[in-house]
């Protein structure tokens, strides 16, 4: 999501407890077992400078074995490989790319300069461009500017052939346009990426997974008042869905309002298993499968 920069919460961060009760035990013994991806968390934030090894600790032990840091702008991107090359064993990936809301940052030399840091990170730990996309809720920068942006960005993931990481906020017709544009003179790879947290309807999510594309769950799905994104998970084919925290955003039930780390992963995992009507070692196993294919992602991780 990126809504904008997050300030430093300590206060919130030490009052953070891990989830404690006995009566879960066996439940949770069996969790452990499970193998998670997270595919977008923005660990090299401000909020995780303080305890990020602890944090990735954790979301070990909950089961998440990699996670894929998306860059939101140049210095953010190198922050993300940067910290995904000094957690060598930790199974951080990362994406670069920039987001809608910085769209208007960044210059020509700029652009050369994530080209640069993709070539040069290709394969390892970079995954993915991303993320980039439109954001017409918040409009932080001008459309055009967006456009522009956007388009450059794909073109890039078509030169280097990665995913793309997309970011749509009220701008999936404008999004599509400009994806059709592209793919007009180089048609999408066989698989072209994810509609990250994807809030659309039914109808929008049938056009895209007809295009190859993948759709992201975020914690909002656990929250009461969740209504469309429910159809489209029950509607989703079971090999195109994968998770992701957005962390420090969107946090799940039951820690919404606290920080958000990838260790609640499997909490929206039991969302999805609920919907489809299946255990959580299968949603495990189907999305981990999903994120794996959608980012080349090897069974042995950096
Ligand atoms: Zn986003
Ligand atoms: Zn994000």
């Amino acid at each position: 999501m990126h809504l904008s920069r997050p300030a430093q919460k300590s206060a919130d961060m030490a009052s953070f407890q891990q989830p404690t009760g006995s009566s879960q035990q066996t439940e949770a013994d069996q969790h452990l077992l499970l193998e998670w991806i997270d595919s977008h968390a923005h660990l090299q934030s401000n909020p995780y400078t303080q305890d990020l090894a602890e944090v990735l600790a954790r979301s070990r032990t909950a089961g998440v074995q990699t996670v894929l840091l998306p860059g939101t702008d140049l210095e953010d991107s190198q922050t993300a490989i940067d910290l995904a090359l000094r957690y060598p064993g930790q199974g951080l990936v990362a994406s670069v790319g920039v987001h809608p809301h910085d769209a208007k940052s960044l210059t020509p030399d700029g652009l050369r300069q994530l080209r640069q840091l993709a070539i040069q990170h290709r394969g390892h730990p970079v995954v993915a461009i991303g993320e980039i996309g439109l954001d017409y809720h918040y409009d932080f920068s001008p459309r055009d500017v967006q456009r522009d942006v956007f388009r450059s960005q794909l073109e890039l993931a078509q030169e280097l052939d990665l995913p793309v990481i997309i970011h749509d906020r009220e701008a999936t017709a404008d999004c599509l346009a400009v994806i059709a544009e592209v793919a007009a003179r180089q048609p999408l790879r066989e698989v072209p990426g994810v509609f990250h947290c994807y809030s659309g309807s039914i109808e929008t999510a049938a056009i895209l997974l007809k295009n190859g594309f993948y759709l992201g769950f975020d914690g909002p799905i656990t929250f009461k008042n969740a209504r469309k994104a429910l159809e489209v998970i029950a509607a989703c084919p079971h090999d195109r869905l994968v998770l992701e925290t957005d962390s420090p955003y969107l946090t799940p039930i039951p820690y919404r309002g606290h920080r958000n780390t990838p260790e609640y992963i499997p909490l929206i995992g039991a969302k999805i298993a609920d919907i489809w009507g299946c255990d959580l070692a299968a949603v495990a196993a189907q999305t981990t499968a999903n994120a794996r294919k959608l980012f080349g992602l090897g069974l042995s991780l950096p």
